[in-house]
């Protein structure tokens, strides 16, 4: 994980770390928490309200804002309200920026969605899936309740931070400079994202963009072996043809052939996008806009099943630097199979906090845990904390 580790040592030794009394001397940013459910899922949104409570909120009180595709019912909005300790708002997604835009046929998209479900795609086969990634990658900042906030916090069902989490991450961020916050990197699964990275290649191209060094976390690096010969075998990926109504012309698309991928490949790794802090101004800047419309039109959100976290990954990479990427490595934090310890971190051979250092530890009982949490059911490869490799 050369390139993740690079950002750890070079860039980002700037905040403190937790387990410290909270300070709430100062004043809260403006920012709120964002989660995205349906009404069925309200169990697991209880569990993950209540574990940023228990570990954060309880001092900090930030506001929610809670969106759906559908109404929230009277149940799911009563029974949230018992356990948040902020504001909460409720807000419906218009129906313009969920499901398949005006200019896609929605036949194709249907048939295209239907045949990644055959392939046994990780939810290709999931309309609602598509339109919740296109929502996140294109559309969230925009609901007019999140108009008032320049920061957010994603919260998902069923997610659980075991951690405290003793400061204010969101004006550390604003006191550093940061723009983007994760806390696991891993790697995406190929079959959802084939084509993904040649219109995130084109992108940077077609507006003359130089990487500020973090572009290259997301290349494969090269085997020192000669070069095979470039793919000249027909573009195969007809995305727009196939689904703009006949009319690619609106697509607007840079030519993309084996020979606009410059030789790089994705490596696959992206920040997995279900915890995130970062500046709402960054998606709302028209670099940003450029970069989604761009994926967008391809079709890629439909006939392959995007995400949104290698989405947002990728501009990332085309936009940011390093510097502007904040890795809390001190938040535990699990979502399914995948969960990041900071006791398996990058930041133990690293820099230790001060705090730590001044702790006497039972080096058997952290023996114990290390050993707990290694053999918890994650598949290392898949990147446990963040080692994306
Ligand atoms: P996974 O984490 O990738 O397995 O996907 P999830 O099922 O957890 O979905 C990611 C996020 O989108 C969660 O916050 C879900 O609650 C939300 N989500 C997914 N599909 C829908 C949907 O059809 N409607 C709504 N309102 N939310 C959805
Ligand atoms: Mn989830």
């Amino acid at each position: 994980p050369p390139a993740i580790r690079k950002i750890s040592e070079e860039h980002d030794k700037v905040f403190v770390t937790g387990c410290m009394e909270p300070d709430t001397s100062k004043p809260r940013a403006n920012a709120a928490f964002v989660v995205l459910a349906r009404n069925k899922e309200l169990d697991g949104v209880i569990q993950s309200v209540k574990s940023i409570e228990r570990h954060f909120n309880r001092w900090y009180h930030y506001p929610y804002v809670f969106l759906n595709d559908e109404k929230f019912n009277e149940t799911f909005k009563a029974t949230i309200q018992n356990y948040t300790s902020g504001s909460v708002e409720f807000g419906l997604i218009d129906p313009s920026t969920w499901g398949f835009p005006d200019w896609i046929d929605p036949k194709v998209a249907k048939e295209g969605i239907a045949k990644q479900g055959d392939a046994a795609i990780m939810y290709g086969g999931m309309e609602s899936y598509h339109a919740m990634c296109r929502f996140y990658s294109g559309f969230f900042y925009k609901h007019h309740l999140l108009d008032k906030y320049e920061w957010y916090w994603r919260l998902e069902p069923e997610i659980k931070y075991f951690c405290d989490i003793t400061y204010d991450p969101f004006l550390k961020m604003i006191e550093t400079n940061k723009t983007y916050g994760f806390t696991i990197a891993v790697k995406e699964l190929k079959e959802t994202v084939p084509n993904i990275f040649r219109y995130a290649s084109a992108y940077k191209r077609v507006n003359n963009i130089t990487s500020q060094g973090l572009w290259e976390m997301f290349v494969e690096p090269q085997p020192d072996e000669p070069k095979e010969e470039p793919d000249t075998s027909p573009n195969t990926h007809n995305l727009p043809e196939q689904i703009l109504n006949g009319d690619p012309s609106r697509a607007n698309l840079p030519p993309i052939d084996g020979e606009a991928m410059e030789g790089e490949k994705y490596n696959m790794c992206h920040f997995w996008s279900n915890f995130e802090i970062a500046r709402l101004s960054w998606f709302r800047s028209k670099e940003y806009e450029d970069f989604f419309q761009m994926m967008d039109r391809s079709g890629g959100f439909w006939m392959e099943r995007w995400g949104d976290a290698p989405i947002h990954s990728l501009a990332a990479g085309a936009l940011l630097a390093p510097r502007d990427i904040h890795y809390f490595r001190d938040f535990g934090y699990r979502h399914t199979t995948i969960q990041h310890c900071p006791a398996n971190a990058p930041s133990r051979q690293l820099a230790r906090s001060p705090f730590l250092e001044a702790t006497t530890v039972d080096e058997k009982k952290r023996k114990e845990e290390d050993e707990y949490w290694d053999s918890w059911d994650t598949p290392k490869e898949n990147g446990v904390g963040c080692r994306c490799r």
